[in-house]
């Protein structure tokens, strides 16, 4: 399995190709649409999954055309589908208001599956805290993180369905993974599973943030 990074356009998250040898392709995140994409989705064979790490405006924005274009399947955690019909959840409304174009799941994560691409898999695992519904996309040792871990700090849990309590639940459950993991977040540059646990200010200091969050586990 390879994962290719595509840089976004402006404000956009960054966008990731997942591929397996027979050239089965995942896009996570398509908030835009790039020269850079688009050639590379036409190096692929197939593009089964547009995988959402979760609803927000500048992850999704793209979704629409490109599921035209691919014929993939639009995959998000089910607590985040709201999101696809609604521009003030989305927070499509702050930049682009009346443009968000309604989408509409065909796959509705809970999280813990397996999704088969090609010869490979791509593991789902629900982190909350972003957003009620954000997700980590784990293909061999990569992780798409979305906006639940970022080089040296965590995404905000001010907005609708964030909570910095989850955030602590799903920060110490990706601490405890096993081994390391190259992390591709939403935003930002790439960083280590490893990197994360010794010098993430949130993640390394865990107790800290409880007490500070009262948070009882
Ligand atoms: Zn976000």
């Amino acid at each position: 399995m390879e994962v290719i990074s595509i840089k976004p356009f402006g404000d956009f998250s960054n966008c990731y190709i997942i591929k397996d040898e027979t050239g089965t392709a995942a896009v996570v995140d398509p908030g835009c649409v790039t020269d850079e994409l688009i050639s590379e989705l036409d190096k692929c064979t197939k593009v089964e999954y547009i995988l959402l790490t979760h609803g927000h405006y500048d992850h999704i924005w793209a979704v629409s055309g490109l599921k035209e274009k691919t014929g993939a399947k639009l995959v998000i955690h089910r607590g985040d589908e709201a999101f696809l019909t609604d521009e003030n959840l989305s927070h499509g409304v702050k930049y682009f208001p009346g443009e968000q174009k309604p989408l509409k799941a065909d796959i509705l994560l809970q999280g813990g599956e397996t999704l088969p691409l090609g010869n490979g898999e791509i593991r789902v695992m629900h982190t909350p805290g972003h957003t009620k519904g954000s997700v980590v996309y784990i293909a061999g040792d990569t992780m798409c993180s979305g906006d639940t871990l970022f080089c040296m700090t965590v995404g905000r849990t001010d907005l609708e369905g964030g909570s910095m309590h989850d955030m602590i639940s799903t920060l110490e459950r990706l601490k405890a993974l096993k081994g390391d993991y190259k992390v591709l977040p939403g935003h930002g540059r790439d960083t280590t599973l490893e990197a994360e646990r010794q010098r993430n200010r949130y993640m390394s200091k865990i107790e800290r943030l409880k007490q500070q969050y009262g948070y009882k586990g």
